[in-house]
């Protein structure tokens, strides 16, 4: 989220107001001068007039380049008796003059998304006009059509959610085994393959999370989940049998302890890690001939 969007560092005449309450309106402006016109420019521009700085939350260039102004996070200076409840965009550009550049909208559209997940609490998108007295956003800015976008691909991610698994703490199942499983694959202990989503499976997950950069949730979401099977089909487990060594027999062994067997986790594949692999096989109903291959990894796995 707010990947890519650029912070010019602006020195503002005071400490910045935090947001009181999460914000419900987004507001939409375009600044009203040349397309050219720089976002230094504009901060310069609004200090003229007393303020704080720049007014508006975040910028939008022709180009489709997204600048944080005063920031997600504080109120801002564009929409009188709004600014508190509210968060401005600037299209930079006369859009009574001019029609809007695809790559402006396009980015103005994907910006709008993410304030929405950031504030779920979003509830309006306006033009400044229907809350003041102005002509702003101006004559030919593409309102209702960049409303409509934000809401096509709103309806779309809501789609695929429901269509991927989201797990959560307290959660059981197999599923919740499966994600053990893999977990401790990778090396993260979550305790034993209970199916229990516990606060030691909880904290694995953050541990996974924190170190593929995926927000540290402790929720299984989609992205986590994608990011897991990524990462489980990467390891590219081996074949192992009895006689083997090494590290994948140390997996294999803690994989088969966190369901209740009990072998020391030596890394050495001997006749009692065989013996579980044998009865792991038969009832998972794969060929029981206690060789570990791409089924039994699977079964172990899911
Ligand atoms: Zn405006």
């Amino acid at each position: 989220m707010f990947e890519n969007i650029i912070d010019k560092k602006l020195v503002f005449a005071g400490t910045k107001k935090k947001f009181v309450k999460s914000p419900q309106y987004i507001v939409l402006h375009h600044s009203g001068a040349s397309a050219e016109q720089t976002v230094e420019q504009i901060h310069k521009f609004h200090l003229g007039k007393g303020w704080l700085g720049i007014g508006y939350n975040a910028l939008v260039d022709k180009n489709g380049i997204v600048y944080w102004g005063r920031g997600i996070d504080y109120v801002g200076a564009h929409c009188k008796g709004y600014n508190e409840i509210s968060v401005g965009i600037c299209a930079i550009g006369n859009m009574d003059e001019n029609i809007m550049p695809d790559a402006q909208e396009k980015s103005i559209v994907k910006l709008i998304k993410e304030i929405k997940e950031y504030y779920p609490t979003i509830r309006k998108i306006v033009g400044h006009k229907e809350l003041s007295a102005t002509d702003c956003p101006g004559a030919n800015y593409p309102l209702s059509e960049i409303i409509d976008l934000v809401s096509k691909q709103d309806g779309q991610s809501e789609e695929q959610e429901e269509i991927l698994m989201i797990l959560n703490e307290g959660d059981k199942g197999a599923s919740v085994s499966a994600m053990q499983s893999r977990l401790i694959a990778l090396g993260y202990d979550c305790g034993y393959i209970d199916g229990i989503f516990g606060i030691k499976t909880k904290s694995a997950l953050v541990a996974f999370q924190g170190a593929n950069n995926i927000s540290a949730t402790g929720v299984l979401d989609n992205r986590t989940n994608i990011v897991l099977e990524g990462a489980i089909s990467e390891v590219k487990l081996p074949q192992i049998k009895k006689g083997n060594s090494g590290q994948y027999v140390s997996i294999l062994q803690r994989l088969l302890n966190r369901r209740k067997y009990k072998l020391s986790e030596d890394g050495i594949f001997g006749k009692l890690t065989e013996a579980a692999v044998l009865e792991f096989q038969k009832k998972s109903n794969i060929a029981v001939d206690g060789i570990v291959g791409k089924n039994t990894w699977h079964a172990i796995l899911s």
